[in-house]
């Protein structure tokens, strides 16, 4: 995929800059010297025989030394990475027969520094013309990230040279100017000498690189092996910069990065090795520090890549940069390994307002037109998204007015829904302004937002001619999977609720038999009689402490399941809600508490108590000794990680074996659950493995969710294909989460699903789930996995066909079934 994007990337980026077109200005076209007015520097444009002029550029020549200095130079104005130079003689309808048989660039980023190009093996001169007509393309490999470009003719005193050129690439949005890094080391692997020194870095090279860009910015990145490289016959490691961590007693690498001018950052991505197999991995850490002035500023951002014990595939970690401001950044790379090796370094910029570019000078006589068109440009655009805009409105009702016809049941409670919050408005009208505050508020289905088709699904370019397949789709979809079953059971639950006082939620009073003899009213428990034992995280909602509770079992007057006695007091979990919540978070944890209190079952968390007579509200749950699912297994030791492959698999089987029954009794009650993966289990004594959180994400997780329209976060790696384009939560989106989950714990959380793409391209990913052309990406089958589980279970729950996914009855049978064998 990396490859795909960088041979694009280097292929795409060869535009003509503007000799021929224009676009470079007379007066950016200077040169050393020129023969006469007639061949000056203006006339040097490839393909370009102006009748002013005398058809090229020529020096004028005076002795052979000077010879050797004459130049034409381009001044681009802005820095561009150079892919291609063009070069042609003077023809003038074969008045002329001069032109360059060899030449050399020299180019600089300021205007003061300039360095020399020379190929990836050190040669200087180019081989230029042969006759005065033909144009001669040549690949700069590596290519060059310049501003001002000289093109030096190599020529002895008997020759008049005359050249005509152009530049080929595209502009470097980056505005890095320069790094300054440790020169890389060399390896000697199994008697081979491997170099992973950045060995077309421009600037200076003493103890350190200074002043120059090189290998990290030419736009090729390395193998997974380090020892194999992209350009023909270069010496094994040529496409790394590496480091042993010998050399660095404080156990880091420092590299600073130097921007033309100051911006604003919101990800640096960093093209990383790891063949761990030979001692190579990608940092453990990075902490950024960041300078727009003259000193660092004193909060660096710090960033710690989930390490990848299982895939030795080189990799772009994407370090977040949290949109600070800086024109220098100084970066440090922790040591996980020996060795550390870095093919790439990228930054992503958000778009900067106030980035005055001393590098692009507007030309006065120029300014009005330009502002000029500029107006007119965002006239246009502004007419064209009132246009959109007033389309989507349209399309919007007309898929309303269709999904209302589709499905009666639907539009009965969104009716209802609607009912309710119009009789209640008056007194909801202010929980409306905390919502649209709302930071982290995870999607209900029953929000009017979500309840169409998701704007996602418009990007897909085959939506506008393909809405009847869609139609078709969401029609199965909301008949399909469990027959009769409502889709959004836990809005049930929680309108059930709300709903004690209020006739116009009698639509819900259907559900009850779900729920029929539980007891849905949680008793409070005497705060007082908790004692805080030690914090054991931190969530959405505020922090989880570990408690004693002092006569909970009296209290709770019953149950066996719950280990203890009452001479010493029972360990619990306490949730609390943090005391700057807001309504909606409030609202959400009072929520949560309504779910849970309805269920009961061996592998779902049990909710014994509440606190919520006064503020801060709480919530007792049991307490599962080995915290959650993710960390505990990503937690496990490397020896005990063999093990576990070697036994295959088999008490991992196991785990998700419980959580399959857990499900299995939410499905029983047509409960969707909506977040199931590893982060939302807890593991207690034995494995046993219960499955919790009905309420919010955690920060711990925060990249595991994606935000779409600034306001709802989606577990995307984890959602079905109609969940995120159609907006649907079914029993059969769970089965998707739980293959998910299922390949999580046979990975042992090493990796987040889809480590490789970003969040867009999940989404795109998920449209190709939707078109299902074979285009789809599927997660791997995890090393220590058996074919049988991946193939018969785990693919099944990612069938496009949502009613063709197992129920978690024969997930259950299945899992259970392969632990026999
Ligand atoms: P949460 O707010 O539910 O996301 O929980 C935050 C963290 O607290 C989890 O990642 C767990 O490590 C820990 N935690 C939550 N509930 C329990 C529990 N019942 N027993 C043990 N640890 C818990």
């Amino acid at each position: 995929f990396c490859f795909a994007i960088v041979n694009v990337f280097l292929e795409m980026c060869r535009y003509p800059l503007g000799m021929t077109g224009g676009q470079i200005q007379d007066e950016d076209i200077s040169a050393s010297s020129q023969w006469s007015e007639s061949t000056a520097a203006r006339f040097g444009r490839l393909d370009f025989d102006n009748g002013d002029g005398d058809g090229a550029w020529c020096p004028g020549i005076t002795s052979e030394t000077d010879g050797l200095k004459e130049y034409l130079q381009v001044d681009l104005r802005s820095l561009h990475f150079i892919t291609l130079v063009g070069t042609q003689g003077r023809h003038a309808d074969g008045m002329g027969n001069e032109f360059a048989q060899r030449y050399r660039i020299n180019y600089s980023r300021d205007g003061s520094n300039w360095a020399g190009w020379h190929d990836r093996k050190g040669r200087q001169v180019i081989e230029g013309n042969r006759n005065a007509y033909d144009v001669v393309l040549k690949d700069l490999e590596p290519p060059i990230i310049a501003r001002f470009v000289r093109f030096l003719p190599v020529t002895d005193h008997s020759m008049i040279v005359c050249m005509r050129v152009e530049l080929y690439g595209c502009e470097w949005l980056d505005g890095l100017m320069s790094y300054s890094i440790p020169d890389g080391h060399q390896m000697i692997f199994r008697g081979l000498d491997v170099y992973f020194n950045d060995s077309v870095y421009d600037g200076a090279t003493a103890e350190r690189l200074t002043r120059g860009l090189g290998q990290l910015t030419d736009g090729t990145w390395g193998l997974d092996d380090f020892l194999h490289s992209h350009i023909y016959s270069m010496w094994p490691g040529y496409d790394y910069v590496g480091w042993n961590n010998k050399s660095f007693p404080k156990g880091y690498v420092e590299m600073i990065f130097e921007f033309d001018h100051v911006r604003n950052f919101t990800s640096m991505k960093v093209h990383c090795n790891n063949m761990y197999s030979r001692g190579v991995r990608m940092f453990r850490q990075a902490t950024c520090y960041f300078r727009s002035g003259p000193d660092w500023e004193a909060d660096p951002v710090t960033f710690r890549p989930t390490a990848d014990r299982v895939s030795q595939i080189a990799r772009f970690v994407t370090v977040p940069l949290g949109d600070r401001t800086a024109s220098s950044i100084k970066c440090r790379f922790h040591f996980s390994d020996l060795w550390m090796l870095f093919s790439e370094v990228l930054f992503q910029l958000s778009f900067d307002l106030t980035g005055d570019d001393p590098t692009h000078k507007v030309d006065d006589s120029n300014t009005r037109i330009l502002i000029g068109c500029l107006v007119a440009i965002i006239a246009i655009l502004l007419t064209i998204i009132v246009i959109i805009l007033w389309r989507q409105v349209w399309q919007k009702m007309l898929e309303k007015a269709s999904r209302r016809m589709l499905d009666d049941e639907l539009t009965a409670r969104l009716a209802v829904q609607t009912q309710a919050f119009s009789s209640h408005h008056s007194s909801s009208s202010s929980d409306g302004d905390s919502t649209s505050n709302s930071t982290y508020e995870r999607i209900f289905p029953l929000c009017a937002d979500y309840q169409e088709p998701s704007r996602l699904i418009r990007k897909l370019p085959e939506f506008a001619q393909s809405t009847e397949h869609l139609e078709k789709t969401d029609k199965a979809l909301a008949n399909g999977g469990l027959e009769g079953a409502p889709h959004y059971a836990e809005a049930d639950i929680i309108s059930l609720q709300e709903s004690s006082d209020s006739s116009t939620y009698s639509i819900t009073a259907v559900n009850i038999n779900l729920f029929a003899g539980t007891d849905s009213s949680m008793k409070e428990f005497p705060r007082h009689k908790l004692t805080f034992k030690e914090k054991l995280g931190e969530g959405q909602f505020g922090e989880v402490h570990l408690c004693e509770a002092e006569g909970m079992l009296d209290f709770l007057d019953e149950d066996l399941s719950i280990e203890g006695n009452n001479e010493s007091p029972l360990l619990v979990a306490v949730k609390t809600l943090r005391e700057d919540a807001n309504k909606n978070a409030r609202n959400d944890f009072l929520k949560e508490i309504r779910i849970m209190s309805r269920l009961r079952d061996p592998n779902i968390v049990r909710l014994l108590a509440v606190c919520v007579d006064t503020d801060p509200l709480c919530m007792i749950t049991e307490y599962m000794e080995n915290g959650d699912l993710n960390q505990f297994l990503y937690r496990t030791e490397p020896e005990e990680k063999e093990e576990k492959s070697m036994v295959c698999s088999r008490k991992l089987i196991r785990m998700a074996a419980q959580i399959a029954s857990g499900m299995k009794y939410l499905s029983s009650l047509n409960f969707v659950h909506r977040d199931l993966a590893t982060r939302n289990c807890l593991v207690g004594k034995n494995y046993t493995i219960k499955i919790a959180d009905f309420g919010m994400s955690r920060n711990l997780y925060r990249g595991d969710y994606y935000r779409i329209q600034g306001r709802a976060v989606l577990p995307i790696r984890w959602m079905s294909w109609e969940s995120i384009l159609l907006g649907k939560f079914t029993m059969a989106s769970d089965v998707w989460a739980f293959g998910v989950t299922l390949w999580e714990i046979l990975t042992l959380c090493e990796e987040q699903p889809y480590s490789q793409l970003s969040d867009e391209q999940v989404i795109e990913n998920t449209g190709e789930f939707f078109r299902d052309q074979g285009k789809q990406v599927y997660l791997p089958k995890p090393a220590c996995c058996p074919d049988k589980v991946y193939n018969d279970l785990m693919l099944s729950c990612w069938r496009r066909n949502a009613k063709q996914r197992p129920s978690f009855q024969e997930i259950h049978t299945q899992l259970m079934e392969n632990d026999k064998h």
